[in-house]
């Protein structure tokens, strides 16, 4: 089954990564891609989806207004919003939705936030904008300011006003005409995003009003993590969340869309925010990831996954050396010697050692050189993929345990006993790793989003 996203720009989509742990979640056949469209291709592209054997799309900035008129139907919300963000490709027809209210709606459900009677402040007046205070309308807020650079917010809170009459859109300019303590405020403006315009000065206004204690803070934005606004809000003591799980929300209401099945969500939402702000963490420390542990662990397999769910270079240190010297591992620790293949493993390890964005999987023994683990951790993460030794016979299988020269010669029961020892010597320094992650029964793409998660929870 085929899905996109389509947008422009497009290559920063974190959609794909939602939908590959959900693939993986519910091992279902989804191929889920990106596609960069002008704004002429749109109709064409929709053409070409119906010939293929794709489920939907998901559609982003700039076009979830200009796919309206090609969709065969849409949905009230789309109506009311004049835009849409999934399209789902039913018996060769096209219908649109809109799941961004999902996002909002539950991001602010899942906090706590009481909705009824409360007071909110808007930040913009723009498409995102218009989804929050219809979910705000419909959900009985007493009364929303909006407050806009440009006096578009008059006809958002005309629009707004008529449809929802039980609250009150009040248009401001200045945040000293709120006349009510507030419970909640949202950014929807682009100010402070990663490559935009700064928000702290916009924003410090923040510092003046009256909030209710628990009030909330809610940037929609989620590059960076913690934007300007949300930095500003947390120091006036409000709890603060990114779009992150607003983008989240929206993803799992398509996925309940385009499979038509409901879903448990409650842990699943949890994890995947897990991921994403891992990526995007690890994305901003640009730090290599060296995966070590013993033979057969996956090293390879789960950091081919891991450099592509994050878009770095993929490495084998086995296959660099084998490279250089234009001899397999088993070769070269025939006729050079164990020394000699130690001696290139660490002069490649203090090559790669400098952070470039890459992903290194690295051969069972080499930590055993403390200098190769005292240089890996100065400037990197090093993970270590622990697996017991039952696990990895069972893994390799005969064909794999005759390529390895510690154990290609030995039987069966030499060969537990030979790794059983391998792994006593070698499990001190496997555990000075930033990240040890427990993989027996998981999968490698499992162990790729483990330890992605994992670095969302360490302090770096
Ligand atoms: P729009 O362009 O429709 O609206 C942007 C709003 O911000 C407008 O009201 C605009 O004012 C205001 N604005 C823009 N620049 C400035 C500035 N320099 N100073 C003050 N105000 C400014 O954008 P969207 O509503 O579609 O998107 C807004 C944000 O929401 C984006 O940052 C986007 O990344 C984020 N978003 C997040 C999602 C998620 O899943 N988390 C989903 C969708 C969007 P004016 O009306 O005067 O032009």
């Amino acid at each position: 089954m085929q899905a996109y996203v389509i947008g422009s720009p497009i290559k920063h989509s974190l959609s794909p990564i939602i939908f590959r742990y959900l693939r993986n979640y519910f091992q279902i056949d989804l191929n889920y891609d990106r596609k960069e469209l002008q704004r002429s291709e749109l109709a064409t592209f929709f053409q070409a989806t119906l010939k293929e054997n794709c489920i939907g799309f998901n559609v982003t900035l700039p076009y979830k207004e200009a796919v309206i008129q090609l969709a065969d139907h849409v949905t009230d919300n789309v109506k009311k919003l004049n835009s849409l963000n999934v399209i789902q490709i039913k018996n060769g027809k096209t219908i649109g939705h809109n799941t961004d209210v999902i996002g909002i709606e539950n991001t602010l459900k899942n906090l706590g936030f009481a909705f009824k009677g409360c007071n909110v402040l808007l930040w913009g007046a723009g498409g995102s904008a218009k989804a929050v205070a219809y979910v705000l309308g419909k959900n009985f807020i007493s009364e929303v300011y909006i407050l806009n650079r440009s006096n578009r917010s008059n006809d958002l809170a005309n629009s707004l006003q008529a449809e929802f009459p039980k609250t009150k859109f009040t248009v401001i300019t200045d945040v000293a005409n709120i006349d009510k303590e507030l419970h909640l405020t949202i950014n929807t403006t682009p100010l402070g995003m990663t490559g935009k315009e700064s928000g702290l000065t916009y924003f410090s206004t923040l510092k003046s009003i009256n909030f209710a204690k628990d009030a909330i803070a809610f940037d929609l934005i989620y590059t960076p993590l913690e934007t300007d606004f949300l930095m500003t809000a947390k120091s006036c003591g409000l709890k603060t969340v990114n779009g992150l799980m607003m983008l989240v929300d929206q993803a799992l209401a398509t996925f309940e869309i385009w499979f038509e099945r409901r879903i448990e969500k409650s842990a699943l939402r949890q994890e995947i925010y897990e991921v994403l702000t891992g990526i995007l963490i690890l994305k901003k420390l640009g730090k290599n990831i060296f995966l070590t542990g013993l033979m057969g662990s996956g090293k390879s397999i789960t950091g081919r996954i891991l450099s592509e769910l994050l878009n770095f270079s993929f490495y084998d240190l086995d296959a660099l050396i084998e490279e250089k010297e234009k001899l397999s591992v088993s070769e070269i620790f025939k006729t050079k010697g164990e020394k000699y293949f130690r001696n290139l493993e660490s002069e490649i390890i203090a090559h790669k050692a400098h952070p470039a964005k890459e992903v290194i999987a690295l051969g069972g023994g080499s930590l055993t050189r403390e200098n190769n683990l005292t240089k890996i951790k100065q400037e990197n993460l090093l993970c270590y993929l622990n697996v017991h030794v039952n696990t990895l016979l069972h893994r390799l299988g005969e064909d794999e345990l005759s390529k390895r020269p510690l154990l290609s010669s030995l039987t069966t029961k030499e060969r537990e006993e030979k790794l059983q020892n391998l792994l006593q010597e070698r499990q001190g320094h496997y555990k000075k790793a930033n990240l040890n992650i427990e993989i027996d029964n998981q999968n490698p793409t499992d162990v790729a989003f483990m330890i992605i998660r994992q670095i969302s929870t360490i302090k770096l």
